[in-house]
């Protein structure tokens, strides 16, 4: 009998032992199974390349579509370097709109502050821009209603620069004493884009000799680079006489696109394109493309960011609000090139 209590127990205990190991297999079946379906699911799920820059996890950007701007750099991405080239704006999209809460010069701030400008003419270039530069902005008014205003701000300051008789040779060191700053990651930018022969248009309704200079002295005006804008015509003793050719304003980007068809008819294979700016009439410098395949449209809100940024999200894909920096667009090139 004893020896039977014996058996019987350990009997108890084989059965307990399988029993609990079944237990055991079948509980790690499950996990295992749940792993599998689990993997599957993250292999079948498309990761998104904007996930994957923590650039955007930044605050400052914004985006209306981010099925858009996933597609879009997707083709970019796939069209790599030999079809990728740049347009972009130069004054507060390259250079940068302020630094500790202080503004930054425009090309032609730069001039307006410079000490060849008398203390009369600077007073009147101000009023100028404490006049136009709100309508500029201005988040009520149409393209169009602004257009004017635009017209009459250059012409009038324009001719207020040729009265004070300019001298072209003082220009590098007007450059070198303003507090201009391109932004951060500029060398980045030019460098890389440099590195892989992309295209650089630059179209700005600034001033193109002061615009030029800024380029050289940040080392960055490579030969890729090419810059359409208000140049100025100088005499024969180098005083500055008028500006040459048609008048490049905020909103007239359209018509100087156009006029630029040669160009982009020289790159016509490069159907891929990124375009920055940070003016609604920004928009329309790519008008002279005539094959483009996708266009990534990154705009900089610097100004009246609250009025404004729906109609920015309308029109750019991606908006940078307050961002100071290329770190978005460089982000988007390391993925391309
Ligand atoms: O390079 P971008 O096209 O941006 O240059 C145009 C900028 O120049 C405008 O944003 C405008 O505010 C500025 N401007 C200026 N003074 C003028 C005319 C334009 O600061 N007299
Ligand atoms: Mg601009």
């Amino acid at each position: 009998i004893k020896r039977r209590t014996v058996m019987d127990r350990t009997a108890v205990v084989k059965v307990g032992a399988a029993a609990s190991a079944s237990v055991c297999a079948l509980f790690g079946g499950v996990v295992l199974a749940q792993y599998i379906v689990a993997k599957k699911k993250r292999a079948g799920k498309k990761t998104r390349i904007i996930e994957m820059m923590p650039q955007f996890e930044k605050t400052t950007v914004h985006m209306k579509d981010h099925g858009k701007v996933e597609d879009k750099i997707c083709g970019l991405i796939k069209g790599g370097a030999s079809k990728l080239q740049i347009i972009t704006d130069f004054d507060m999209t390259l250079s940068k709109f302020s630094v500790n809460g202080k503004r930054c010069p425009t090309c032609h701030n730069i001039i307006d502050n410079c000490k060849l400008v008398t203390e009369e003419c600077r007073g009147k270039l101000l009023a100028l821009k404490n006049k136009y530069y709100p309508i500029e902005i201005d988040p009520q008014l149409t393209m169009e209603e602004k257009y004017p205003f635009m017209v009459e701000w250059y012409f009038n300051s324009h001719r207020l620069l040729v009265e004070q008789r300019l001298e072209r040779d003082k220009l590098p060191e007007v450059v070198r004493e303003s507090d201009v700053a391109l932004r951060d990651g500029f060398e980045q930018f030019f460098d890389r884009l440099h590195q892989h022969n992309v295209p650089v248009f630059i179209f700005s309704a600034g001033l193109g000799d002061v615009l030029e200079e800024i380029m050289r002295q940040a080392g960055v005006y490579h030969p890729n680079v090419k810059v359409v804008s208000n140049f100025m015509e100088f005499d024969e003793n180098g005083i500055l006489k008028g500006f040459k050719g048609e008048l490049i304003h905020v909103y007239n980007k359209h018509d100087g696109a156009l006029r630029n068809t040669e160009y982009f008819k020289q790159l016509k294979e490069y159907s891929n394109i990124i375009l920055l700016g940070d003016s609604l009439g920004d928009l329309s410098m790519a008008d002279g493309v005539t094959n483009a395949e996708n266009i990534l449209k990154i705009g900089f809100l610097n100004d009246k960011v609250e009025e404004r940024l729906d109609k920015y999200l309308d029109s750019y894909d991606i908006v940078l609000v307050k961002d100071e920096t290329l770190e978005v667009p460089n982000a988007i090139l390391q993925k391309i090139l």
